[in-house]
This record gives C-alpha cells, sequence and structure tokens, in this order.
C-alpha cells in the first residue's frame, strides 16, 4: 500500500507524474482506462423478482391467497385461479410501478449529484464529481464534500469532519507536512483527505490519490444513504388505513359467512359468497396508485427546477404555511455589481473612480487580494459580491491572477457567515499586511485608525458616525455594503481570530443586487395561498428592509428585527413575537433553527431555504429543508428535501403547488378506488341480506379490479394540475387523508353505484333469470364505475371540472368501455367472461342505470358546492 502521508508534496506529485497546474485533458483521457470513473460501486440492488415477492406481504394479499386456498381445498378450483390471477397481477403491477419510481427517484439524484473544482491545464473548472481522477489537483471548500482520497498540498485553516470513517464527530486540522510515521492509524493522517468527509471550515487544494472502489470509503463498501425507501405519511397511513380496512372486511365476511350457513347455503357457496365479498371489498390497486402519481409528480417537478430528494416532501409541500428565504440569490439575482465606494470621507460613484487617486486605488486592490474568485474565458468562478469586485478591477485592466501573483497570499481565516468577515495576509510595500473586508458593523468595531488622502490618523467618533451614516444611506437603496480594513502584522505560521483587531479603516464598496423579477410575483401568489413568506438574510437590517418591501414582503405593522435581538428573546417570547416578524437580517445560522422552531411551534408546517454548511442544522429542523442547487454546498443539498436547480423563491412556491396538486390527484384516485370499491360491497351484502344469488362471479371481480379499477384510478393520478389551488389555504399537515368529508362523499357515491348496479340485478333476475342479472349487475357495475372516473376528477361537477380536460380519463374510458363490451357482445368472449347475451334493450337499461348514476353524482357535488359557496 502506498504511504501519500509519510511523502513530501512534490514526491506525491512526482510518482502521480502531475505538475502544480493540474493534468492536461489528454492526460485525463488516457487514465481514465487505467483507472475508471470516481464512483462507488452500488451494493446488491434488491432484484426485481424481490420486489415481486414484496407485494405479498400485504395483509390484503394474504386474506385474498388464503380465500383463493381455501378455496382449492373445497374444490372451487375457478375461484382460486382468478383470485390468484388477481393478485399475481397486481404484484407485477406494483412491481413495475416500484422500480419505475425508483428509477425516477434515481435520476432525479443523478439531476443534483455532486461537483468537484479542480485544475486541469492550469485553469480551474467545475466537473462532475465522478469524473475525477487519480492525479487531480481538487479545490476544497467550507461545505464540499470530499469527493476522492487526496494528500493536502496547499492548506488554509483547513478542517474536516472525518466522523462517517472515524466515528469521530469532532472536526480535524488538516496540514501539508510530512508525517515521518509508518502505519499510522487513518484518524492521524493529518496531510490526507478522504472521500465521503466534510469540509466544515477552511480551504485547501489536494492531489487525488485514490478513486471509487479504492478510496478508503470504498473499501468498506459504506454507501451513502438511500432515503427513497422511507414511505411517505401518506403511505404509512394508506397502510395503516389497509390494515384496519382488512380486518373490517374479514369481520364482515365472517359475519356474510355465517349468515349464509344459517340460511343453509352449502359451505361451499357460502364460502365462496365471503371471498367474493372479500375480492369486491379489497381495493389493490391502492398503493401502487400513490407510488405512481408520485413518481410522475416528482418527474415534472423536476423539469420546473425543484428535485425532489424525499418523497415525504411532496406531500408536506401542499401543507406549507410558512417559507423562510434567504435573500440573497434566492429573492434577488445574485448578479452585483459596484455602484459607489466611500472613501475619505466622499462617496465616489463607480463612474468617477480615478486609480491616480492613491486610496480609490487602493481599496479596490485590497478588494481583489482579499477574494477568492476569478473570471475565467468569461465564466465567473465564485461567489458573487466578489465576483463583482473582481469585475470593478477588470473596468481598470487589474487582471485579478496576476495581481494575485504580485502579492501572493501567505496567510488567510476564511469568510463565514457567522463572523461576517474575511481576511488574506500578503507582503505589500515590504510589510506583513492583513486584508479584511466584511459586513460593516463588525469592522467598525475594529478599527482604530483611518486612511484619508492626507495620510493615516487615529478614527475618532465623528469618523464613526459617518461611516454608520453612509453605511445606512446606502443600503437605504437596497445595496450591499462591504468595509474594507487593514493592518501591519508579523509573520507567522498561521493567523487566527484574534489577529482581526485594531485595524486601519480604508472604505466602503456598496453593490446592487436588483431583486428577481419573479420574485414579487411569487411573494403575492403566497400570500394568497394563505402561505407566510419571510425573509432571513446574513446581510444589512436596512439592505434587508428596503428589498423586503420592494418584493412585498415586509408590510405596514410587521417588523425587521437583528439575529442578535433574537438572542435576547426566550424560546417562549420568540414563539409570541415570531408571527409579527418578516424581515430577519444579520442573522446566523443558528437564529435559523430557532426562528423554524417558533414558527413549528405556532402549527406551521415551515419550508427554509439554505446554502452553507452551517445551514444544515436548520434545513433539517424545517419540514422542508430546501437547499440551493448553484450556490448551495454539497451539505446543504445532502440535509434538504428539495433542491431549487435556479435558485429561485418563484421555484418553491411553484413547488408548492405543483405539491397541493399532486395530493389533491392521489386524493381523488383514492376516493374514486373506494368510493367503487364500497359499491361493490354493498351489492355483494345486499345479495347476500336479501338472500339473492351472487350478483358477481369470481371473473366478473377480476375484471373489475383490473380494468374498471386501475385504468381511471391511474387517469386520475395524471388530471392535469389546476391553477386554482393556490387561492385556497394550506391543508394542515395533520388532516387525514380520509376526513369526514371525503368518507361521507365517497360513502354516497359507492351507494349510488350499488343502487343502479342492484336494480340492474334485479331487472335481469326477474325477468329472465340468475345469469342475466348477474351479468346486468357486473355490466353496471364496470360502467358506472367507468363514468365515475370523470365524476372523480375534482370536488365540483364534472362540467365545472371541464369534461375535456384530462385526455386520458377518455381513454381510460373509452379502453374500458371497449373491453367491457367486447365481452358482453362477442359471442366467443361470453363464456369465457362468464355472461350471459344482453339483447339491445338490456343494453339500454345498463347505459340508463349506468348513467343514472352519473347524473346523481353530478347533482350531489352541484348541491354541495352551493351549500359551500352559501355557507361562505
Ligand atoms: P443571505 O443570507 O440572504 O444569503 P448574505 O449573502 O448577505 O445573505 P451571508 O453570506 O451570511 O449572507 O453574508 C453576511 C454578510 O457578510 C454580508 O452581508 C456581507 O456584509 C458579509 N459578506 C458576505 N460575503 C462576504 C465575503 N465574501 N467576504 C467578506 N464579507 C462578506
Amino acid at each position: 500500500m502506498n504511504r501519500w502521508y509519510n511523502k513530501p508534496c512534490e514526491r506525491v506529485m512526482e510518482e502521480l507524474e502531475v505538475d502544480f497546474s493540474g493534468l492536461t485533458e489528454k492526460e485525463v483521457t488516457t487514465r481514465r482506462d487505467k483507472y475508471g470513473f470516481n464512483e462507488l460501486i452500488e451494493g446488491e440492488k434488491a432484484s426485481a423478482f424481490l420486489i415481486f415477492l414484496e407485494q405479498f406481504k400485504d395483509l390484503l394479499v394474504i386474506i385474498l391467497l388464503g380465500a383463493a386456498t381455501i378455496s382449492i381445498i373445497l374444490g372451487d378450483i375457478e375461484s382460486s385461479v382468478v383470485i390468484f390471477l388477481v393478485v399475481i397481477l397486481n404484484a407485477i403491477l406494483g412491481t413495475v410501478q416500484h422500480i419505475k419510481a425508483a428509477e425516477s427517484l434515481n435520476s432525479l439524484k443523478k439531476l443534483s449529484s455532486p461537483t468537484a473544482k479542480v485544475l486541469r491545464g492550469g485553469v480551474k473548472i467545475e466537473i462532475p464529481s465522478r469524473e475525477v481522477i487519480v492525479g487531480d489537483i481538487v479545490y476544497l471548500d467550507a461545505g464540499d464534500y470530499i469527493c476522492a482520497d487526496g494528500r493536502v498540498i496547499e492548506n488554509y485553516s483547513l478542517q474536516v469532519n472525518e466522523s462517517s470513517l472515524t466515528g469521530e464527530s469532532e472536526s480535524v486540522n488538516k496540514q501539508v507536512d510530512v508525517i515521518d510515521e509508518e502505519d499510522i492509524p487513518l484518524g492521524d493522517r493529518k496531510n490526507m483527505v478522504y472521500s465521503g468527509s466534510l469540509v466544515t471550515y477552511g480551504r485547501a487544494k489536494i492531489l487525488v490519490t485514490e478513486i471509487g472502489m479504492k478510496t478508503e470509503i470504498g473499501k468498506v463498501a459504506m454507501l451513502l444513504d438511500d432515503t427513497s425507501k422511507k414511505k411517505t405519511p401518506l403511505q404509512v397511513s394508506l397502510d395503516d388505513f389497509g390494515k384496519k380496512l382488512a380486518i373490517g372486511i374479514l369481520i364482515i365476511c365472517a359475519l356474510v359467512f355465517a349468515l349464509n350457513i344459517y340460511r343453509g347455503y352449502t359451505l361451499i357457496s357460502a364460502f365462496m359468497f365471503a371471498v367474493a365479498l372479500a375480492v369486491a371489498a379489497i381495493p389493490e390497486a391502492l398503493s401502487s396508485i400513490v407510488t405512481i402519481v408520485l413518481a410522475i409528480g416528482t418527474q415534472k417537478m423536476a423539469k420546473e427546477h425543484s428535485i425532489i430528494k424525499q418523497l415525504q416532501a411532496v406531500e408536506g409541500l401542499g401543507s406549507v404555511s410558512v417559507i423562510c428565504s434567504d435573500k440573497t440569490g434566492t429573492l434577488t439575482q445574485n448578479k452585483m455589481t459596484v455602484k459607489r465606494l466611500f472613501v475619505d470621507d466622499k462617496v465616489v460613484l463607480t463612474n468617477d473612480i480615478a486609480l491616480d487617486n492613491n486610496l480609490q486605488k487602493n481599496i479596490i486592490m485590497q478588494s481583489i487580494l482579499c477574494n477568492d474568485s476569478i473570471i475565467s474565458d468569461d465564466k465567473e468562478i465564485g461567489d458573487p459580491t466578489e465576483v463583482a469586485l473582481v469585475n470593478l478591477g477588470r473596468v481598470f485592466s487589474i487582471n485579478e491572477l496576476e495581481l494575485r501573483k504580485m502579492y501572493p497570499r501567505l496567510g488567510e481565516i476564511p469568510f463565514d457567515s457567522d463572523r461576517k468577515l474575511m481576511s488574506t495576509v500578503h507582503n505589500i510595500d515590504d510589510k506583513n499586511t492583513m486584508i479584511t473586508k466584511g459586513a460593516v458593523d463588525v469592522i467598525i468595531r475594529r478599527v482604530t485608525h483611518i486612511q484619508t488622502n492626507n495620510g493615516i490618523r487615529k478614527v475618532t467618533k465623528e469618523d464613526i458616525k459617518s461611516i454608520e451614516n453612509k453605511n445606512e444611506e446606502f443600503s437605504k437603496l437596497g445595496l450591499r455594503v462591504l468595509g474594507f480594513a487593514y493592518k501591519e502584522i508579523e509573520e507567522k505560521e498561521e493567523y487566527n481570530l484574534e489577529d482581526e483587531k485594531e485595524y486601519t479603516f480604508v472604505g466602503l464598496i456598496s453593490m446592487m443586487d436588483p431583486p428577481r423579477e419573479e420574485s414579487k410575483k411569487a411573494v403575492e401568489e403566497c400570500i394568497k395561498a394563505g402561505i407566510r413568506p419571510i425573509m432571513i438574510t446574513g446581510d444589512h437590517k436596512i439592505t434587508a428592509m428596503a428589498i423586503a418591501k420592494e418584493i412585498g414582503i415586509l408590510h405596514e405593522g410587521e417588523e425587521s428585527v437583528e439575529g442578535r435581538e433574537i438572542e435576547n428573546l426566550t424560546d417562549e417570547q420568540l414563539i409570541k413575537k415570531v408571527q409579527d416578524i418578516s424581515v430577519y437580517s444579520r442573522v446566523s445560522p443558528e437564529h435559523k433553527i430557532r426562528i423554524v422552531k417558533a414558527w413549528q411551534s405556532r402549527g406551521n408546517i415551515v419550508a427554509m431555504t439554505g446554502d452553507g454548511v452551517n445551514d444544515a442544522p436548520a434545513l433539517k429542523a424545517s419540514n422542508i429543508g430546501v437547499a440551493m442547487g448553484i450556490t448551495g454546498t454539497e451539505v446543504a443539498k445532502d440535509a434538504a428535501a428539495m433542491v431549487l436547480t435556479d435558485d429561485n423563491f418563484a421555484t418553491i412556491v411553484k413547488a408548492v403547488e405543483n405539491g397541493r396538486n399532486i395530493y389533491n390527484n392521489i386524493r381523488s384516485a383514492i376516493k374514486f378506488l373506494l368510493s367503487g370499491n364500497t359499491a361493490g360491497i354493498l351489492s355483494v351484502l345486499w345479495a347476500s341480506i336479501l338472500a339473492l344469488p351472487m350478483p358477481f362471479t369470481a371473473v366478473h371481480l377480476l375484471f373489475i379490479n383490473l380494468v374498471t379499477d386501475s385504468l381511471p384510478a391511474i387517469a386520475l393520478g395524471v388530471e392535469p394540475y389546476k391553477e386554482n389551488v393556490m387561492k385556497e389555504k394550506p391543508r394542515g399537515i395533520n388532516t387525514p387523508i380520509l376526513t369526514k368529508d371525503f368518507t361521507i362523499e365517497l360513502i354516497f357515491e359507492g351507494i349510488i353505484i350499488a343502487i343502479v348496479t342492484m336494480l340492474a340485478f334485479k331487472i335481469g333476475n326477474d325477468n329472465y333469470g340468475e345469469g342475466m342479472g348477474r351479468t346486468m349487475a357486473f355490466a353496471t357495475l364496470c360502467l358506472s364505475r367507468l363514468l365515475h372516473g370523470f365524476s372523480s376528477r375534482g370536488n365540483e361537477n364534472v362540467f365545472r371540472v371541464g369534461m375535456f380536460k384530462n385526455k386520458y380519463s377518455w381513454l381510460a374510458f373509452g379502453v374500458g368501455s371497449l373491453l367491457l363490451f367486447s365481452i358482453l357482445l362477442v359471442p366467443a368472449l361470453n363464456g369465457v367472461f362468464e355472461v350471459t347475451y344482453l339483447g339491445f334493450n338490456n343494453i339500454i337499461n345498463i347505459i340508463l342505470l349506468s348513467l343514472c348514476s352519473f347524473i346523481v353524482i353530478q347533482i350531489g357535488k352541484t348541491l354541495k358546492s352551493i351549500i359551500i359557496s352559501t355557507k361562505r
């Protein structure tokens, strides 16, 4: 085994045949054959057969199988074959849907797959982590997941959490120096980093030594957790409902069985009656429909820039009542341009900047040196705030790379959003100098001197006042303001937070980050939908207020507070006050968690955005953690339930709308299935109580299950999304899917369909005998359910919902009817499906009865809408 840690960097580079400008693309291609891709080979995936077997674990299916087995023992082979067929076909359907859903989640995951910043041919580029190869030089920043094992070759206070490998939760400091020991444990290899660990602080460059399965994590073959396996709350509650339903059905079947035995039926026919009831009553398609609707929904959302990482987020989105959003980049464009400077007590507009003024030149040079961003081939790489400063330099023909070569960085204390400062050390005019930029209110507390055109002097109270006033004035214009200061500092190995004090103040640079055009509309839509938008930003209070007012988040009577003001409040006080606050500024990540929790204690479902490494706990604490796809760190993306590929607030609102629609479609499909089953149960119960012959044979029930249940239910799942969902209030998260209204409605619809079915049975039975009765009951139940597919498309009557809006409903109805009438009208099929030839009159009767059920249900829906609107 190669011990990279006890070799100096140069040796490692020599052995891996690479220099400080990184690999060339040509070398990468040749290495690819040798090393392959940087990916872990996934462990055994559940085979299709195993997934198929899983489908038989359901209690309802077990009841059916039990019934089939007893049927065989009793000699009724035909019924048991039919039941087996129902169960097997359903299991196949379930397996296909399960695999499809897993595939779609996997493809979504790929969309949000991690990237790495590498140096290739002297140029820093971003590539998918999968393409990283041995010998690559990779840049690491706080918040990155490390994608390969590597030797640290440049280090700026890098701290790494290696708990996935070592179990140690404390971050470890890394170094470049050689470790002159042999066989030291992984946790002590301070100059190495390992794939799967997380950068918690600082920056570094590493040289990749091992990729894919050769990495330490690859050897352990530990895979990152797979969230797709988790069931959503809806699926859990449906499972629970299924169990209760199974018990209910068993009890009813037992009663019917007992009643029929009492009546003197033979054991076989009493039993078959009970089995028919069970088959009719069990909604086999229920859970597969939910899975498929969720899978289709998430695909649609991915196209609209929101990638769902946890399926439960889809349902949760529909209940979101508060969206806490970052400002920079989410509500604003994150395209910053410098607008004005403030130096020597004077405001200088960008157009008036003159480099022959020493002070102005100084602040611009400092802003480029204390800066990690670059513009390469017209591509801006780095934090937009810093890119704006690099752009300003370019206007004056200052190339950031050349300037940084002239004054190399000798040390640094990286930016973090808690401290709101960044410092770098350079040798300028033979003096070791620390340059610091950051939030004005933080810088100002640390200055002792001020630089003016007339030289450096002690800072006065008036100076401070004047800087604060300017900061406020700029902020009121919605500008983002950075302060700049520097100091001479003795040379040392490492610089720390203690050094960030006793500065000489240079000036302010303010930049514009205009709101996104769509933010205002999205905020308005949010408010209409009963969702409270909240701005949480690290930026200055006044800048935040200016932008919040402009886009409609901050209104008269609502408050804007700073992070430190929250610190003075107890949790109880915050819970009381939280409703009055629309804007939080100068917030650090811990404040975010308190804000989320306060809203949650008031019974709200909170979506929270985040991008930084420290945002992960708040993302996890919120109900729907939303990570930024472009600017977000890998850690934030990992902790989130949803990733925005365009970092846009409007996308969250769109996702909420989609979430509501998907939930509604699932609800319609469930209602359709359950009302159909209710009709089936009632018909069989009715026959049993009135001692009539059995209204359906086993083959009929098979047909109903596979055709009239599944087809319209799938069509309901893909019902086009309705626009008016955003005019309603959010659904309470604890509202069960089977609300009282919902249950009453589905039972009512079930009763109507059962009535027409039994009327058809009676007409056939009374006039032509049992066989005709059964055929008519079967045909009427089928046709009524196919028509019911239309009725279930919304809360209002189908004409208001729009008869022609869902072409899949028509397709389901067309295919279903075609199959039904083929059975009824093609003599060769009559025998197979145990139906009697109907004749013209009876066909008309069937159609009329089915239409009757359809019309009565429409009347019911219309009356309900009238009652609701008069109540309002
Ligand atoms: P949001 O939280 O809405 O994304 P933000 O980008 O302003 O807003 P942070 O990134 O936490 O939030 O930044 C907080 C403050 O730190 C900024 O207002 C700015 O004053 C300062 N700041 C931001 N970026 C840098 C940087 N690269 N170097 C120095 N200071 C910075």
